[in-house]
């Protein structure tokens, strides 16, 4: 039997430990953490993922000061509200729900929130700082979804220095900064993506499969090691019926879970994760303003 990363719990720990951060800043500088969620036109995904952050933000104390705004907004438009948002003293942490408008180029919108404000950790700055830090800084602000990914690694209490870790995917937002995070872990890192010939001898090899495709299920216990640490940060929506849907990862759970030692289930391992990050970021922020 496998050990079954349980977010939800390692999420909210992290989130009783920021609750208590943040009392201890109001009580010492009378303020607390500031976070502006922008969201643009009414993408349903993207309305039910504004609501779990707003919420669990407000959880532990959080200010959140809510933008949301017409789909026929532009560019020019959003890029106003961000800079309002830069020179605002109340607020720590910018996060723009992605994806934004076709019309509008998210690289742009993206740049133009202050790095100190990143709370998603997308900025050029802090992906930057990210890979030439030498540590997995307290002060940096991270990729939410890879940092969490890292904090249920952690929660294993498993030694990761010399491991063999296979980041499946090298997106901007998951692969990439995955990598680097285990790099500085001193695992050794082979990122595979599309066009990597092999995959499945590549990732047989591993003792810990962090997998981020976004393909439903593609990870079957063909491709994993006796006894390997699996990591599923995959979200997709497939049918059962003409009427019902679920949520899958990227891993086939029931093929695979018999054969490692433990594996990130989908919903409930790295989602609760990466929204618990998210406020780590932001709290993160408003310490290196306030005592930094
Ligand atoms: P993405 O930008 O589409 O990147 C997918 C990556 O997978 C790419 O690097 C792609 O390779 C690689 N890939 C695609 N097909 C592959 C294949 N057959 N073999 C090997 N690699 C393949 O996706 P993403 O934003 O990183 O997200 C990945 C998944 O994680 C999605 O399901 C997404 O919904 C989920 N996600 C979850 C959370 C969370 O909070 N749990 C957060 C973010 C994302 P190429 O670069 O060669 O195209």
């Amino acid at each position: 039997m496998s050990h079954i990363l349980d977010g939800k719990k390692v999420a909210q720990k992290l989130k009783d430990r920021l609750k208590i951060e943040i009392e201890n800043i109001k009580s010492k500088f009378d303020c607390v953490p500031g976070l502006a969620v922008v969201q643009v036109g009414n993408v349903a995904a993207s309305s039910v993922y504004v609501k779990a952050k707003t919420k669990a933000a407000k959880e532990v104390g959080i200010n959140v000061f809510d933008h949301h705004l017409e789909a026929t907004t532009n560019q020019d438009e959003l890029i106003n509200l961000i800079n309002q948002l830069n020179n605002s003293e109340d607020i720590d942490g910018i996060l723009v729900q992605l994806p934004l408008p076709k019309t509008i180029n998210e690289e742009v919108v993206l740049n133009s929130i202050l790095p100190e404000k990143d709370a998603d950790g997308f900025h050029p700055l802090n992906v930057g700082k990210l890979s030439i830090s030498p540590k997995n800084d307290e002060n940096l602000m991270i990729p939410c979804t890879p940092y969490g990914c890292l904090l249920l690694l952690k929660e294993l209490n498993i030694e990761l220095v010399g491991k063999n870790a296979v980041v499946i995917g090298r997106s901007n937002i998951v692969g990439k900064p995955m990598t680097q995070l285990l790099l500085k872990e001193s695992c050794t890192v082979t990122t595979v993506h599309s066009k990597t010939v092999d995959i499945e001898s590549i990732c047989k090899n591993a003792d810990i499969l962090i997998v981020a495709i976004g393909k439903p299920e593609f990870v079957n216990k063909d491709w994993v090691k006796e006894g390997a640490v699996i990591i599923d940060v995959g979200i997709n929506r497939v049918k059962i019926n003409e009427k019902k849907s679920k949520l899958v990862g990227d891993v086939l759970f029931n093929d695979v879970e018999p054969k490692v030692s433990a594996i990130s289930p989908v919903p409930g391992g790295v989602g609760p994760m990466t929204i618990a990050c998210l406020l780590r970021n932001t709290t993160t922020s408003c310490k290196n303003r306030l005592i930094n």
